[in-house]
C-alpha cells in the first residue's frame, strides 16, 4: 500500500516501472480522497454524540466512516493477494472474537470491555510500530521522523495496554487488582521511567531499533504503576484518559506507517478523550495531577459502618412507599450502578409514568460519574426511552431537591454519599454530590447496606428523612408498581 515511499531514484530505468509508481501515485491519491470522506464522516459522528437526540445517528455516521476506511484500506491491497488474504483472517479473527465477546459479556461487564478494548487499541498500536522496527532490521530502513513515531507509539501503546488492563481488573473487582502497588519513591521511579523511556525514543531517531523492545517492557510498567493506585471514585478519570492515550498510540502508528486515516481517527479520539478526561475531572472536583499522583485511600480516622448506621437505619416496604406516592408533587429518580446491575431502567420509567398520570412532576438526577462508565445512566435511560428533557444534570437538579417531596434512589451511593461535602479524610471528599438528602424524604433502594465502589459507608442511609426499601432494584420497583396501583 505505500510504494510511493520507495526511493524513486532508479525511474530512469525502464518504462514498466514508470508506469507502476505512476499507478501507485494514482492509487495513494484516490486512497487519501477515501480516507479524507471517512475522516468527514468520523467529525460529523462525534459532533451527532454531543446530544441524546443525535447520538444514534452519530454512532451510525462514525461506523459508515470506518467501513469506508477499512474498504479503502483492503483496496490498496488488491495488487498483493498474500496481503490481501492476511488483512481478511485479521478481520475474520476479529470478529469471531467481538461476536463471542458481545454475547458473553453481560451489560453490567460493559465497563471493563471498553476498558479491555482501550488497551486492545494500545497493543494494535504498538505491534503496527513493531512491525516497522522488525522491517527496519531485516534491512528496509526509515527516517529519523519514522523512528521517534515507532518509539511513541510503542511507549504510549504499553501504558495504554497494561494500564488498562489493571483498570479492567479493579473495574471487574477481580481480588489481584484490589491491593493498589504503592512504594515510597514510585513518583520518583515513574518519571525516571518516563524519561528512560523517552532517552531511548531518541536513540530510536538516531536509527537504532533494539531500543523499542525495552521501551515497551518500561512503558508496560509505568502503566500499572500510574493505575494500580488510583482508586476511591476516581476511576472515570482514569478510564477517559487510557481512551484519550488508545488514540494517540493510533495516531502516532499513523506517522510510523505513514496512513493518513489513522492519523485523523487517532487525533479524534485522542483529542475527545482529553475532553472528557477534562469533564471527569471536573465531575470529580480533581486536578489531573491529584488523580495521577495523588492518594486516594480511606485513611484512618474516617467512620466506620456500624458507628453510622447502628440502629439509625429505618426499612420501609412497597406498600408504605406508595401511600407516601399517593400526594406527591415532585418526584425524582437518582439512578446509580445497581440500576445497570438490576437492569431496571424499563421498569423505573413505567413507575414514573404511573405517577406522572396521577399529577406527579417526574424527573431524573443524572451524576456524571454515576455507573462504572462515562454516560452509563444516559445510555441505560436512553435505552428504555426516558423523555430525554426529564434527564437533570447535577447543576439543574441540586437546587431542585429542598422542593422536592420523595426522591428514590435505585442503586446509587457514592454519587449521594454526603461525606464527599463534610469528611475530608473520605477518598470522596471534594466530589461534587447529588443533594437528595435536602429532600423532603429520601427512599433508597438497594440490596443491602453495603457500600458502593469507593468502599465507604454513606451516612445518608441512617439520615431521619431516608427509609431504606432493601432488595433488587428490579424486583422492589415491580413490587412497587403493584403496591401504587393498588393504593
Ligand atoms: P456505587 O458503586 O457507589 O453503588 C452502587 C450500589 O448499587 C451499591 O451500593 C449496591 O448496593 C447497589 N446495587 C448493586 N446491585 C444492585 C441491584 N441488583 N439492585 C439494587 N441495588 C444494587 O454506584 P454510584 O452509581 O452511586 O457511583 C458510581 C461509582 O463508580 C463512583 O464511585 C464512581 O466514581 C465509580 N466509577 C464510575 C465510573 C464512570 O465512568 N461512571 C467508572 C469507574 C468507577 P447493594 O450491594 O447493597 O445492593
Amino acid at each position: 500500500m505505500f510504494e510511493t515511499s520507495l526511493d524513486i531514484s532508479f525511474l530512469a530505468v525502464s518504462e514498466p516501472i514508470l508506469d507502476k509508481v505512476g499507478q501507485a501515485i494514482a492509487s495513494a491519491t484516490w486512497a487519501n480522497l477515501g480516507y479524507l470522506i471517512s475522516a468527514t464522516f468520523f467529525i460529523f459522528g462525534i459532533k451527532g454524540m454531543t446530544h441524546p437526540r443525535t447520538a444514534v445517528r452519530g454512532n451510525m455516521l462514525g461506523a459508515i466512516g470506518m467501513i469506508l476506511a477499512v474498504l479503502v484500506t483492503l483496496w490498496q491491497f488488491h495488487g498483493s493477494t498474500t496481503a490481501f488474504l492476511v488483512v481478511l483472517l485479521g478481520v475474520a479473527m476479529g470478529t469471531i472474537v467481538g461476536v463471542i465477546l458481545a454475547a458473553k459479556v453481560q451489560m453490567t461487564q460493559m465497563p471493563q470491555l471498553v476498558a479491555l478494548l482501550n488497551g486492545f487499541g494500545g497493543i494494535a498500536s504498538l505491534l503496527v510500530a513493531g512491525a516497522e522496527v522488525v522491517k527496519k532490521a531485516a534491512g528496509i530502513p526509515y527516517p529519523a521522523a519514522t523512528g521517534f513515531a515507532a518509539a511513541l507509539a510503542g511507549i504510549i501503546g504499553a501504558v495504554t495496554f497494561s494500564g488498562s488492563i489493571v483498570a479492567a481488573g479493579k473495574l471487574h473487582e477481580l481480588p489481584a487488582f484490589k491491593d493498589p502497588i504503592r512504594f515510597d519513591g514510585q513518583q520518583i521511579a515513574n518519571a525516571l521511567l518516563v524519561g528512560i523511556c523517552l532517552i531511548l525514543a531518541f536513540v530510536m531517531m538516531a536509527g537504532y531499533g533494539w531500543p523499542f523492545w525495552l521501551l515497551i517492557l518500561l512503558a508496560g510498567v509505568l502503566g500499572v504503576l500510574l493505575v494500580s493506585p488510583i482508586g476511591g471514585a476516581d476511576m472515570p478519570v482514569v478510564i477517559a484518559l487510557l481512551n484519550s492515550y488508545s488514540g494517540l498510540a493510533a495516531c502516532a502508528a499513523g506517522f510510523v506507517i505513514n496512513n493518513n486515516v489513522l492519523i485523523i481517527a487517532g487525533a479524534l479520539v485522542g483529542a475527545s478523550g482529553l475532553i472528557l478526561t477534562g469533564i471527569m475531572c471536573r465531575a470529580m472536583n480533581r486536578s489531573l495531577a491529584h488523580v495521577l499522583f495523588g492518594t486516594l485511600e480511606a485513611k484512618p480516622g474516617s467512620v466506620t459502618a456500624d458507628e453510622i448506621y447502628s440502629g439509625k437505619i429505618k426499612e420501609t416496604s412497597a406498600e408504605e412507599i406508595a401511600m407516601l406516592l399517593d400526594s406527591v408533587q415532585r418526584v425524582v429518580f437518582v439512578p446509580g450502578y445497581g440500576l445497570a446491575v438490576a437492569q431496571a431502567q424499563h421498569i423505573v420509567r413505567e413507575l414514573a409514568e404511573l405517577l406522572e398520570a396521577r399529577g406527579a412532576e417526574v424527573c431524573y438526577g443524572i451524576h456524571p460519574v454515576a455507573g462504572r462508565m462515562p454516560g452509563h445512566m444516559n445510555v441505560l435511560l436512553a435505552e428504555a426511552e426516558v423523555p430525554y428533557d426529564q434527564l437533570k444534570e447535577m447543576d439543574e437538579i441540586n437546587p431542585l431537591f429542598p422542593q422536592t417531596d420523595v426522591v428514590i434512589v435505585i442503586g446509587a451511593n457514592d454519587v449521594v454519599n454526603p461525606v464527599a461535602l463534610t469528611d475530608p479524610n473520605c477518598p470522596i471528599y471534594g466530589m461534587p454530590i447529588l443533594t437528595v438528602h435536602e429532600a423532603k424524604t429520601v427512599i433508597v433502594i438497594k440490596r443491602s447496606l453495603s457500600p458502593g465502589f469507593a468502599g465507604i459507608p454513606n451516612p445518608l442511609f441512617a439520615a431521619d428523612n431516608c427509609l431504606m426499601y432493601f432488595g433488587d432494584g428490579k424486583k422492589a420497583l415491580n413490587d412497587l408498581i403493584a403496591a401504587v396501583r393498588e393504593s
